[in-house]
Formats: C-alpha cells, sequence, structure tokens
C-alpha cells in the first residue's frame, strides 16, 4: 500500500534531532512557556518575514485569538461581515462564529480553488470588516488588487496559513503579507508537531500584546490579569520539535514540488484535471487535487491498485449540520469540489518509483459504460 502520509517515516527523517530535543526538555523540567516557545517563536517570525510570532494551542486558537483580539482592540465588533471562502476546512469559519462575527461564504475560482481578487470585489459590502484568505492546498491566495480592494474599504487581511507554511508572494512568505495570520502545525501540515500546536504571525506591536495576554489568561504579568483570556500555549516538547523540523521545511517543500510537477506534467487521463498553478515555486502542495466527476470510481479504483487518498472535504461548512441557518446557500463551485475533489499523496518521503505508479494509476482510470 502506498499510504497518503506516513508521518512516523517522515518524522523518522528528522533523527536523532527530533528525539534528542525532546529529551532535553524532558530533562530542563521546564514544560510550559521556556527557553524552546521563545526561540521557536524569533526562529519562525525570522522564517515568516513578520516582527512577531506568539506559539498557541492549535490553528483554530490562532485564528480565534486574532478575530477576538481585534474585538477588544475595539476594531471588530458583533455581527460584523467576514468574507471567508466556501471550501475552506470548518475551522477558518469556526473562528469567525465563536467571535459572534458574521461569516460571509465566498465561492472561490473554479480554476485555483481560491478566493480570488474577483469574488471578493463580487462579496464585499459596507458591512464587511475582514476577509479570511485561505491559502487552501499550499498555494498563496493573496495579491496586490486584494490589498488595494481592502485597504480602500477598511477591510482587515487575515491569513489562513495552515496549509501553506513556506509558500511565496512576489519573494514575501504567506503569513506576512495581510494585517495578520494564523498558523496550524498540525502533525499532516507542512511544518508538522508532535500534537497539536499553532502560532499568530503579525508586524502589528498592539495586536501581538494583545494576544500575548489573551493566550494566557490574559496575563502579562504572573497573577495580574487585565482582561478575560484563555489558556492556548505553545508546549515546549511541541516547539522543541518544530525547531528541529523548521530546518528542514524548505528542502521538504521542494520535494513536494518536484513529486506536484511530475502529477501535472504527467498525468494526461481525459477524465481527470489536474490544478491550475500560478507559480509552481511558490506552491508548498501541502494537498495535491485532482478533479474527477467520477471521483468516487477513481478512488475504488486507486484503492485497488494499492493507493491510498483522501477527499478534501467532503461537505463544504454551509452543509454541515452546524450551520443548517446558512444550508439554503447555493455555492456552485464549492459544492462541486466536494463531490470532485481527490487527493493524491504528495510528501517528501514519497519515492520517485512510487509517484510514478499513481501516475499509471491514474492515467489507467477508465469508465465502464
Ligand atoms: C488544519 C487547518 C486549520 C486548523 O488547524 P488545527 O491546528 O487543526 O486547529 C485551520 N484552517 C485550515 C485551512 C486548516 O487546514
Amino acid at each position: 500500500m502506498i499510504p497518503y502520509l506516513p508521518l512516523n517515516e517522515i518524522n523518522a527523517q528528522y533523527e536523532p534531532q527530533l528525539s534528542q530535543s525532546l529529551h532535553h526538555v524532558v530533562e530542563r523540567g521546564w514544560y510550559i512557556m521556556g527557553r524552546e516557545v521563545e526561540l521557536f517563536e524569533q526562529e519562525y517570525a525570522q522564517y515568516i518575514g513578520c516582527k512577531h510570532c506568539i506559539g498557541c494551542g492549535n490553528g483554530y486558537d490562532a485564528l480565534w485569538l486574532i478575530f477576538q483580539a481585534y474585538k477588544q482592540m475595539g476594531i471588530l465588533h458583533d455581527g460584523d461581515e467576514v468574507l471567508v471562502p466556501a471550501n475552506t476546512f470548518i475551522a477558518s469559519v469556526l473562528a469567525i462564529t465563536h467571535n459572534r462575527l458574521h461569516p460571509v461564504f465566498v465561492d472561490p475560482s473554479p480554476t485555483s480553488y481560491l478566493m480570488e481578487h474577483k469574488q471578493i470585489k463580487g462579496a464585499v459590502t459596507k458591512k464587511t470588516k475582514a476577509v479570511l484568505l485561505v491559502h487552501l492546498y499550499g498555494q498563496n491566495s493573496f495579491s496586490d488588487d486584494i490589498k488595494k480592494l481592502c485597504d480602500e474599504n477598511g477591510i482587515l487581511i487575515i491569513e489562513d496559513n495552515a496549509q501553506a507554511h513556506g509558500a511565496i508572494y512576489n519573494g514575501a512568505r504567506t503569513g506576512s503579507l495581510g494585517h495578520a495570520a494564523a498558523h496550524s502545525f498540525y502533525p499532516g501540515k507542512n511544518l508538522g508537531a508532535l500534537g497539536d500546536a499553532g502560532a499568530v504571525t503579525t508586524d502589528d506591536t498592539a495586536l501581538a500584546q494583545q494576544i500575548e495576554q489573551l493566550h494566557n489568561y490574559g496575563s502579562s504579568e504572573k497573577y495580574v490579569h487585565r482582561m478575560q483570556g484563555v489558556n492556548s500555549r505553545l508546549d515546549e516538547l511541541q516547539a522543541a520539535a518544530l525547531r528541529v523540523k523548521l530546518r528542514h521545511l524548505d528542502a521538504d517543500n521542494n520535494r513536494r514540488r518536484a513529486i506536484a510537477t511530475e502529477y501535472i506534467n504527467r498525468i494526461s487521463n481525459p477524465l481527470v484535471t489536474t490544478p491550475t498553478v500560478q507559480e509552481a515555486s511558490a506552491h508548498v502542495f501541502h494537498i495535491f487535487p485532482l478533479m474527477c466527476r467520477q471521483r468516487d470510481a477513481l478512488q475504488k479504483h486507486l484503492t485497488d491498485a494499492g493507493i491510498q487518498t483522501q477527499i478534501h472535504y467532503p461537505i463544504p461548512p454551509h452543509r454541515q449540520e452546524c450551520y443548517k441557518e446558512h444550508a439554503t446557500l447555493h455555492l456552485p463551485i464549492a459544492e462541486r469540489l466536494a463531490l470532485h475533489e481527490l487527493s493524491l499523496p504528495c510528501h517528501p518521503l514519497l519515492s520517485n518509483d512510487d509517484a510514478d505508479k499513481i501516475i499509471d494509476a491514474v492515467n489507467n482510470f477508465t469508465i465502464l459504460t
């Protein structure tokens, strides 16, 4: 079987440094908000190209903290509209609604599957106060046109960079392009921890200070609480693992790109569409999505050929039971993606042999009529 993402083998690449680093944390005896977190925050801020990085519990919390901080600063208010791509993972939307903000689902571009300038322009109203740019599948969705439109209308740009660590736009990394960005280090992400972990990056010092307190019980001085904060901290153990893996992120992303480029160049089955990529060298291919009208049959064909695949995502947020108040929305691209999308294995350890097998198996797929 060619697994979709063999995390044990992927993490074995970083040994013995990974285990040594974790062992040092155990020996040091300081497990929350210590030296590893401080160094990771500095190193990741520098990698992304931002002044500030605040580690937190997970990617959802990073998003929640950004919206909550803007509310506490009086910049966002209950009921403000936030544009969000309709084909994103549910966490992007939950962070909006849990802050009593109003999500406006935007159908993505039918070719890039991203919410681009055109879609944003069509959705902006006087009530729009923020856009959540999701760099879905590992591809940047920011553009100078979007920035201009948002600046002219006083709209905040928040990035969901959970899937795009290392992606680039005009020489700058995603996560440094908007007002603030949320990063997830869920184990399966391009930069993955050994459990839950996340971070916020921003150049805005006031926002960073707000989040510094908010994520640690509303406190910057022990036992002094200026606001009703939450507990969402990055652990020392996770930070230690992330520091080891960050050093390999660019090389890992390059390997993902090489595999994705083979897929794009050599998958030629007319039943299947490979993704439109703005610029392969800027994309980090967290996910390699194929589109196929006979998606379920293709998935079965690949499983029978010993290839594990996944679907991102089978039910869009507006069709989830938890958002039944949005169920009457008609968002044809997001709905079509949910029916036709299939993700091929695309990770740094995938061999050329396995990539060849995957390409052959996709090209051999036929439908019996
Ligand atoms: C993974 C992911 C998240 C949430 O990250 P967690 O660390 O699992 O909370 C948010 N947005 C997107 C687009 C994701 O892929």
